[in-house]
């Protein structure tokens, strides 16, 4: 009888851990999946994906921008991605579009303000406006921020020191340079490392870089402008096979995108190109490579039928506002 008692006891004991811990999984499952991505690591959120004119773009009163002109649901911020880490509870900002008080606010809805308003540090890859000009904002004439954190390469740096208006947030204390040297990490915390290296591009006023982040976790690669793969001195396919999401400059669709302009004085690899260089890899492999920084002009931004085609042949186009 006594024994019987105690197995009794043992076989409750054992069912109410067993609750116990598919009840903790359970929890762990919805938290983790309430952005599509396990968001308890560290991760990224895309919170653009147009090139530097922005989409709608200015002037355009053509089909592509026809729709976006009239709805706000239509329209993209300038391309930028948040890079996240839940753990230290901080973010950083890649780019500071001309769109980046919207993308601010865009970042704080996705995370239900958990985070701070403005990010540890923002990251620039060159003196294009799509990717800088958004510093403004920081400025004695909007927000007046206290010493946020610019990472950029050298020639970046001192196109930001001795020109205004971007000087005077120097001077003034409202960012602070922080100087990065090509392929030297940056560690940002115990789980987030970003790497920035150097890319061919248009360098009019700055060398471009793009950047690898290495998390404990997800590792990524961004590049939203150079000007093409073969100008690099790296492998495109190869760095892509290193990491699991790779944001690559989509600017062009087609050589025929831009009748007025002469689209060799602005080179960018075509997506065409881009996809003949994976024409050989696995299915695993293509899936990485992410689409990003569209021209208005570019039909992945408004055309169903080029977007289904890129997905078919195995291709991902980041989304705004997705987690990756
Ligand atoms: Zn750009
Ligand atoms: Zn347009
Ligand atoms: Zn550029």
């Amino acid at each position: 009888m006594e024994a019987s008692k105690s197995m009794k006891v043992q076989v409750m004991y054992n069912l109410s851990q067993l609750y116990w811990f598919f009840g903790s999984l359970l929890l762990f499952v919805t938290l983790s999946s309430a952005h599509g991505q396990e968001t308890t690591k560290p991760h990224v959120i895309v919170l653009g994906v147009a090139q530097d004119g922005g989409y709608p773009h200015i002037g355009c009163e053509k089909k592509c921008c026809m729709r976006a002109h009239h709805s706000k649901d239509s329209s993209r911020f300038v391309v930028s991605i948040a890079l996240v880490d839940p753990k230290e509870q901080k973010w950083w900002l890649f780019e500071a579009t001309p769109d980046m008080a919207d993308q601010l606010r865009l970042f704080r809805e996705i995370t239900k303000g958990i985070y701070p308003y403005l990010p540890e540090g923002i990251f620039v890859t060159h003196a294009h406006i799509g990717h800088y000009t958004g510093l403004m904002e920081l400025g004695r004439e909007a927000l007046g921020s206290n010493k946020v954190h610019v990472h950029a390469l050298p020639g970046m740096c001192k196109f930001l020191q001795s020109n205004g208006p971007w000087s005077q947030l120097v001077e003034l204390n409202n960012i602070v340079l922080m100087k990065c040297e090509t392929n030297a990490p940056v560690t940002l915390s115990e789980s987030v490392m970003v790497t920035p290296f150097a890319v061919p591009h248009r360098d009019e006023f700055s060398e471009t870089a793009g950047f690898r982040i290495e998390t404990r976790g997800r590792n990524y690669l961004f590049i939203p402008d150079i000007d093409k793969w073969e100008k690099w001195e790296k492998n495109i396919v190869k760095e892509v096979d290193l990491v699991d999401v790779a944001f690559l400059d989509a600017t062009f669709w087609s050589i025929t995108e831009l009748p007025f302009r002469n689209i060799k004085m602005i080179p960018h690899p075509l997506v065409s190109e881009t996809i003949e260089h994976f024409k050989d890899s696995d299915s695993d492999l293509k899936r990485k490579v992410t689409f990003i920084h569209f021209n208005h002009t570019n039909k992945m931004m408004w055309d169903k039928g080029a977007r289904q085609e890129i997905e078919e042949s195995g291709f991902s186009i980041a989304i705004q506002g997705a987690t990756y």
